[in-house]
């Protein structure tokens, strides 16, 4: 493809000014509580009890904490328990088996989070940062440009807000527990390594340090940050890698996922590559279908080439297109070709389920259409 632009890795409007969000317990360990919490003339204890209600009992507002005097209440909900997440809207689809929020954050910055009820396990995709500034053509998120990173607390309360959604009863046909985590939201969460691994630390921790879940269970997406991909192997933790590779040429690559310019594709894949080694965990190899740009049969098979015998299972998604945009997904199929043919290279290969679409499910495409950005390009 010669008739695409070549973006630059950040566009719109400049960042605003950072304004550091309020101090969260779910920004600090238990023992980063209890000093804080005994700095504040109260019993250790109570840093266990609050940990209790916000991760065990998914209790995010201090009033409902009635075990707690009401003067100490007050004292540390102002000091550890602030409003992070004020709720836009909140919207459900697919007969009630996906919930998707829109939130502001104390800056007025929006971001989203999406929960999935399966059979099996409850998916919430959590967002890392206010927008991006990957700049992807075909994302939503990608158009508007970064805002800010979130948090560890902003990333976390999505999950623990989802868990108690989840945990209510409501979601169709679904246990009960939040189970699995996505990094799959706005932004590129290997931009905000440091917030985002301590954020991995809570929603791992037992409770009440964290909220207990399986680091087996966690995806952190990237779209190849090579060096952020090789501390996050240093790390040993044991989440699973997913990278949005899109196309396996540089050429196209290079104008779909504009950090390709700096990291090619042969250097992401074999940080990739030692992800798995590393950490024994199979990369997803995330590759959004657009029509007539990437879903020609032969990157089918040069993807196949690339992939074939490495630790990978490809996860084709359906693009999801935004009102008003020139990208279209891939016709079925075309789609059913590039998977036979990846399969017959011996890739491992599914398609994404297309959950959220009736309520602007893709990343980024809620937020874009508060602010009125999905039409801007
Ligand atoms: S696709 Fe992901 S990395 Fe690219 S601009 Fe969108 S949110 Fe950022």
């Amino acid at each position: 493809m010669t008739s695409l632009p070549v973006l630059p890795l950040s566009t719109g409007a400049p960042p605003r000014r950072p304004a550091r969000p309020p101090r969260h317990l779910a920004d600090l360990d238990l023992a980063g509580r209890q000093a804080l919490v005994a700095e504040l003339g109260e019993p250790a204890f109570r840093a266990k009890q609050l940990s209790t209600h916000y991760f065990g009992r998914l209790v995010r507002d201090p009033a409902q904490m009635t075990d707690l005097p009401a003067a100490a209440r007050e004292r540390l909900a102002a000091s550890l328990m602030p409003t992070l997440l004020t709720a836009v809207r909140e919207m459900a689809c697919d007969d009630g088996a996906t919930r998707k929020a829109l939130w502001r954050l104390h800056d007025g910055a929006l971001v989203e989070s999406v929960l999935m009820g399966y059979q099996d396990r409850v998916t919430v995709c959590i967002s890392s940062q206010a927008g991006c500034g990957m700049a992807c053509p075909f994302c939503a998120t990608g158009q508007a440009g970064l805002t800010r990173n979130l948090s560890t607390a902003e990333i976390v309360d999505q999950a623990v807000y989802l868990a108690g959604v989840a945990a209510s009863g409501v979601v169709t046909g679904a246990p009960p527990r939040l189970s699995h985590v996505v990094f799959m939201g706005m932004g590129e969460p290997l931009a905000n390594y440091a917030r985002v691994i301590e954020a991995i630390r809570r929603l791992c921790a037992p409770s009440p340090e964290g909220l207990g879940l399986s680091q087996r269970h966690i995806t952190v997406s990237t779209v190849g940050l090579v060096p952020a991909m090789r501390r996050l192997a240093e790390e040993e933790l044991s989440v699973t890698l997913a990278l949005s590779l899109h196309a396996p040429d540089d050429e196209l690559r290079d104008e779909l996922v504009p950090v390709n310019q700096r990291w090619k594709v042969s250097e992401v894949l074999d940080a990739a590559w030692d992800y798995a080694a590393r950490t024994g965990r199979r990369v997803s190899i995330e590759y959004a279908m657009i029509r007539d740009v990437n879903d020609q049969p032969w990157r089918a098979d040069l993807l196949g080439r690339l992939l074939a015998g490495r630790l990978a299972h490809v996860n084709l998604i359906p693009l999801n297109p935004t009102p008003g945009s020139r990208w279209d997904a891939s016709p079925k199929p075309v789609e059913r070709e590039f998977v036979r043919r990846l399969r017959a290279a011996g890739v491992s290969t599914t398609v994404r389920d297309t959950r959220g679409r009736e309520i602007d499910g893709a990343c980024g495409q809620l937020a874009a259409s508060e602010t009125g950005s999905a039409d801007g390009r």
